[in-house]
């Protein structure tokens, strides 16, 4: 275990440091394009998410409140997501998560800080990553989310706060799960390590599946003094009931 876990922070830095040097394929067509991990072709190609429910991101044909929200609003105040998560997406997540294609986060981070920007809206005073509970950040050695978390950080100049909001319990992977089976695995799964000074937080994550995980979290930081929670991810999933 020990050895997996420094194999995978040299890794880690080695990617991080060797995206910032030089030009890398585009992951999806493998033309070079400098210092991104997609082509600007490819990039524009992507599923993106136009107008959507701005309270969980649903994808919508104009933007609004979906009506699911409409008779039970979910804890956060407001979602954000760039794309739907559909193919090729999905692969794209899948690397930059389990594979450490961390040079996606600053891709990420680009586009979405944009789409915040153009809100207009009153930014939040810290980001927030949803915590990965430490043994799980020990097998994989980085949490996608706190890379994405930091590489929007740069980009908006808001701080990130990666240590008083803990997974307390060690959750089950939760591909392949129905929402209920969902809901019950991430409940009080979070904490605080300390009261929070925080007002207005926007949680990262990488996707938005069933909310479930958005919603427990949104509520913990909402219980321990937060007013206003937006949750920020890359790609919305589509329920299918
Ligand atoms: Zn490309
Ligand atoms: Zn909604």
């Amino acid at each position: 275990m020990m050895v997996r876990n420094f194999s995978a922070v040299v890794t880690h830095r080695l990617a991080e440091l060797y995206s910032k040097l030089l030009p890398i394929p585009c992951f999806l067509c493998g033309d070079f394009s400098p210092h991104d991990a997609l082509c600007k072709a490819c990039v524009e190609d992507l599923p993106w998410l136009d107008h959507c429910c701005q309270r969980c991101a649903l994808p919508l044909n104009e933007s609004g409140i979906c009506g699911q929200c409409l008779q039970h609003p979910p804890p956060q105040q407001s979602s954000l997501a760039l794309f739907r998560y559909e193919t090729p997406i999905n692969h794209c997540i899948a690397a930059f998560k389990f594979h450490q294609q961390l040079v996606f986060a600053q891709l990420f981070a680009k586009l979405l800080a944009a789409k915040v920007n153009q809100r207009q809206q009153p930014l939040p005073e810290i980001l927030i990553p949803i915590p990965l509970h430490p043994s799980r950040l020990r097998q994989r050695g980085y949490n996608q989310s706190a890379q994405l978390a930091d590489a929007l950080s740069q980009q908006l100049s808001i701080a990130v706060d990666k240590t008083n909001f803990i997974r307390r319990r060690n959750t089950t992977p939760q591909t392949g799960m129905s929402g209920k089976q969902r809901k019950r695995n991430v409940k009080q799964a979070f904490a605080v390590a300390k009261p929070l000074p925080y007002k207005h937080v926007a949680l990262v994550d990488d996707v938005y599946t069933t909310g479930h995980t958005a919603a427990e979290a949104s509520r913990c930081l909402q219980q321990n003094g937060v007013k206003t929670v937006e949750v920020w991810t890359i790609a919305r999933a589509i329920r299918h009931y």
